[in-house]
């Protein structure tokens, strides 16, 4: 690892915010960045104190750690910006990937900016965006749309709204509903419409399913549904 002590980037600066991005699976995937702001800022509000005290220990790091989650983040973050405009250098990580993108993190990057105080974002590891660079669907321009509402009636609407959208949907989607929202695709969009399905990247079972959307469906049910999942869904003129 670089020495932080003779590049001022990877030394934190007193009343700065680092966002700083974490690996979605391969531990290997924690930047050297990332390595030297975490090992040097004052304190790191984390979502789970367990999951990052444990990324830290791997690295053999060592650093005071607060718990900052959905749950709480509108208190913490102004109590955090409070110390952020008291000097001290803070970062802040999810359990996985690119904090604020589908995690927490936005409260408190707003809270900073409200009032002033410098963010710093020490990019990485984000899931959406791994599997954009490796799906061949196009990249040119896409929405992601996070999650997805549990609600059959506001999914089906999403799909009708963005039938015929001219750049790649990029989704996030729970195991638990993967294989009925492979179904809906296919009833809403056509079966030919190109998707992407791409499970655990990153990890040992990375996979990823591209192709017509009946094909993809069916593979899909024929696997493994446990793991993390992201979906694409290409233009509907787009063909492989
Ligand atoms: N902040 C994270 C990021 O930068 O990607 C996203 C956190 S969000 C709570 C978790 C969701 O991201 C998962 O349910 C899944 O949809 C997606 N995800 C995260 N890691 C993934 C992985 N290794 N493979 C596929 N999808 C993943």
């Amino acid at each position: 690892m670089a020495d932080a002590s003779v590049n001022p980037s990877l030394t934190p600066q007193p009343g700065h915010l680092y966002v700083v991005a974490t690996p979605i699976g391969n531990l290997a995937d924690l930047t050297e960045r990332a390595r030297a702001i975490l090992g040097s800022v004052d304190l790191i509000a984390c979502e789970d104190t367990r999951t990052t005290g444990g990324l830290l220990t791997r690295y053999g790091l060592r650093r005071d750690l607060i718990a900052y989650h959905d749950h709480n983040e509108i208190e913490v973050a102004e109590r955090l910006a409070d110390q952020l405009a008291a000097g001290k250098s803070i970062a802040v990580v999810s359990d996985a990937g690119t904090p604020a993108i589908s995690d927490p993190g936005f409260r408190l990057v707003r809270a900073c900016h409200r009032r002033g105080l410098q963010v710093v974002p020490v990019p990485g590891a984000c899931a959406v965006a791994a599997v954009l660079s490796a799906s061949g669907l196009p990249t040119n321009g896409f929405l992601f749309a996070g999650f997805l509402v549990a609600k059959t009636a506001a999914r089906t609407a999403f799909l009708e709204k963005y039938r015929d959208f001219e750049f790649t949907l990029a989704l996030y989607e729970s195991c638990h509903r993967i294989d009925k929202f492979a179904v809906e695709i296919v009833e809403k969009l056509g079966p030919d419409r190109v998707i992407c399905i791409a499970r655990e990247v990153t990890k040992l079972h990375e996979t990823f399913l591209i192709g017509r959307a009946a094909d993809v469906r069916d593979r899909l049910l024929k696997g493994s549904l446990k793991g993390e999942f992201v979906v694409l869904i290409a233009p509907a003129d787009f063909v492989l």
